[in-house]
């Protein structure tokens, strides 16, 4: 899978993408080109790409004020429009095709694992980082966009959480990516679940501090154990 993140902060991505598992499966291409990995073939290669080398004028110009007046900035269309083109043809020099393309927004669509698991199956995603007040609406009205996500009812500075989050959740779906201690199969909100959630774990020792591990979990009865897990999913 290739992903493609535009953005004004490419060094925001830094440590969720260059460590733990994402850093395993992922080559990780910074907005200046370099990366130390590229001979490596892994499941999910992201490119960063800074949006202020898509800015107008001498200083880069990203933003302008709101039409109709009021606080804050909004991205300007041209901008955006022309890096979604930079990218997308990009890509398609490199053999790429269709890319789905994100912008994160709180008026998009609340984010579930179903989303997550349908993401997972595309080849190429492009995902647009708003900053400011947001984007410029016509890039969306124009057909620039294929779907807007919220990741929750809260407001965030920008779109580069949402996209670590959304890269992170994707990153879990794709095989290989897991190791064989981690699974994605029966998760919280999985199809096997039922789109419920996962029923309590628990570790050694048996007690801690007064408070023991439910005596099924101790009796290596396999039925019964899967019995009792079926039941605490909610
Ligand atoms: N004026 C916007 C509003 O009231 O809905 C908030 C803009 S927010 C300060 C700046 C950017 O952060 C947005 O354009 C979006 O890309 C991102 N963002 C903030 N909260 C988000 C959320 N819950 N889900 C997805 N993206 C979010």
């Amino acid at each position: 899978m290739r992903v493609d993140v535009l953005t004004l902060f490419p060094g925001m991505f830094h440590g969720p993408l260059t460590e733990s598992i994402l850093a395993r499966a992922s080559t990780f291409v910074p907005s200046d080109g370099t990366t130390a990995d590229r001979q490596e073939e892994k499941p999910i290669q992201i490119h960063l790409h800074d949006l202020r080398q898509f800015g107008l004028g001498t200083y880069h110009q990203v933003d302008d004020s709101p039409y109709g007046g009021g606080a804050g900035m909004v991205m300007r269309p041209d901008v955006i429009v022309s890096a979604i083109e930079t990218v997308v043809s990009e890509g398609e020099k490199s053999g790429m095709k269709k890319p789905h393309r994100v912008h994160f927004s709180p008026r998009g669509k609340t984010l579930t694992q179903e989303n997550v698991e349908q993401c997972a199956k595309r080849d190429w995603l492009i995902l647009l980082c708003g900053h400011y007040e947001g984007i410029d609406q016509r890039v969306i009205d124009g057909g620039w966009i294929d779907e807007e996500v919220s990741i929750g009812d809260y407001v965030l500075t920008g779109g580069e959480l949402p996209a670590m989050v959304l890269v992170d959740a994707v990153a879990r779906q794709i095989p290989g990516v897991l190791g064989k201690e981690e699974s994605a199969m029966e998760e919280s909100f999985s199809e096997s679940l039922g789109r419920k959630k996962e029923y309590p774990h628990y570790t050694r020792p048996e007690e801690f501090r007064g408070l023991k591990v439910p005596d099924v979990l101790l009796s290596g009865h396999h039925k019964e154990i899967e019995k009792w897990r079926k039941e605490q999913v909610r």
